[in-house]
């Protein structure tokens, strides 16, 4: 193999090291866990990334979910382009808006009315505080090692970044703002219901990924979600659906439309905004309506509903309704890297789980099956980290850190899923486990 070059790379992380923590904006970028320099990317198109130095890579992050068409569509690439002629931010109300949340209702219906902000993070605070502000309760229950951005509330046992960095929690979040987070365990009703029976009245919600996609990939057993749906019906408590990842992505009306479990409250984020930055979070009306300025719960944004990201996220999500091929292609790709490097594992004897569903798929170097944080753990991340050089080299750019899930975009082709998995398969016969 030949050594790729990455001067530029090199210069650049120094220079960044100096003016941001870790050179990055966005700690797993950084490669801490993995180790080496981080690639500055130039540009995207497509399925590939491009770096300072020239390297091209088949992107197997897509912006960590967003670009589920590949990079830059021409179609987006235009919508933007003619919005940018009407200005970038005006403050004020838009038909933009409007037509984008007739489109979120019209695809997931029980979304009765909903709020556009500026990330995932901003959307899972709101819904949360919504939630509270509904019920009058303060309690909350998340899943170990699921994320929901970094709202001090939601930094307990929370997921990938923090996983990976090997930070239980964070510094800097005050006991009193997650003394009201309980962590139930993924695929575990009981642990639910024990929390349940501990605060009968003092739960508001339940926040869920309803695919696990920050500890790799974890698939909810048959009955999970339902199950969750009527505890909290049982006990009066709201659930959250975070469908940060999962929202447009697992099928056109996500986890909602997949797993057939309806709400009380759903957010979004990622491929809402064709890869600007946005987020949303909607549900019953009778919560919503709580929101200011209608009601009492309070949550603004300067930027919220921006145009830009309005009219990019709009034509993204426009054309996957239109395009309902793009989910069995995706389908298909993905589902043949799985099996894929099921076939290889096998082989090799390479002693890793392949987990996934839809485009989000998750290599484990475990063979034990993962069905939780507990499970996800065991993976050998020094394996992942040889696994990841190797496979970076050779020119498959994935996340860098065991524990995120490999995004596969209607822009791949079955040339670049074989071309990995050739990858993987001379990587996997020099280093069987
Ligand atoms: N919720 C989930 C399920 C996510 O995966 C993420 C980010 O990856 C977030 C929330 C936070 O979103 P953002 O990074 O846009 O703040």
């Amino acid at each position: 193999m030949e050594q790729m070059h990455i001067a530029h790379s090199e210069a650049l992380y120094d220079r960044a090291k100096e003016l941001m923590p870790g050179g990055v904006n966005s700690p797993v970028r950084a490669f801490q866990s993995v180790g080496g320099t981080p690639r500055f990317i130039q540009r995207a198109k497509d399925q590939y990334l491009y770096d300072e130095d020239g390297n091209v890579y088949i992107d197997y992050i897509g912006s960590w979910g967003p670009m589920i068409l590949g990079h830059n569509p021409d179609i987006v690439l235009e919508a933007v382009r003619n919005q940018l002629e009407n200005g970038l931010s005006y403050g004020a109300a838009t038909a933009l808006e409007v037509e984008m949340a007739e489109l979120i209702h019209q695809i997931v219906p029980c979304v009765e009315m909903m709020r556009m902000v500026n990330s995932g993070t901003e959307a899972v605070m709101s819904a949360v505080r919504a939630a509270r502000g509904f019920t009058g309760r303060d309690k909350i229950v998340k899943f170990e090692g699921c994320y929901h951005g970094h709202a001090d509330a939601m930094l307990v046992k929370a997921g990938s970044g923090v996983m990976t960095a090997g930070i239980p929690d964070s510094s800097g979040v005050p006991k009193g703002c997650t003394a009201d987070t309980l962590s139930a365990v993924y695929n575990d009703l009981d642990s639910v219901e024990q929390l349940f029976q501990q605060y009968p009245e003092e739960i508001a919600c339940v926040i869920v990924e309803p695919v696990a996609a920050n500890m790799g990939v974890v698939v909810p057993e048959k009955g999970f979600l339902q199950g969750i749906r009527q505890i909290c019906d049982q006990y009066g408590a709201l659930l959250i659906l975070d469908e940060v990842i999962t929202g447009f992505r697992l099928q056109l009306d996500g986890a909602v439309g997949h797993f057939g479990v309806t709400p009380d409250l759903v957010t979004y984020g990622k491929i809402i905004g064709g890869g600007m930055p946005v987020g949303a979070y909607g549900g019953r009306r009778e919560i919503m309506q709580l929101v200011a300025p209608l009601g009492s719960v309070y949550q603004a944004g300067t930027l919220s509903g921006n145009p830009v990201a309005m009219r990019a996220g709009l034509t993204q999500l426009r054309y996957l309704q239109a395009h309902p091929e793009v989910y069995h292609q995706v389908g298909f790709l993905s589902h043949r890297l799985r099996s894929g490097l099921e076939d290889i594992i096998r082989r090799h004897h390479g002693n890793c789980t392949v987990n996934g569903i839809g485009s989000l798929s998750c290599l484990y170097f475990t063979p034990e099956p993962v069905r939780n944080y507990t499970d996800a753990k065991k993976a050998d991340t020094a394996r992942f980290r040889e696994y990841f050089h190797f496979m970076l080299d050779e020119g498959n750019y994935f996340g860098p850190s065991q524990f995120e899930a490999i995004f596969v975009s209607n822009a791949h082709t079955l040339r670049e899923i074989d071309k990995t998995l050739g990858d993987a398969d001379a990587f996997f016969s020099a280093h069987s486990g």
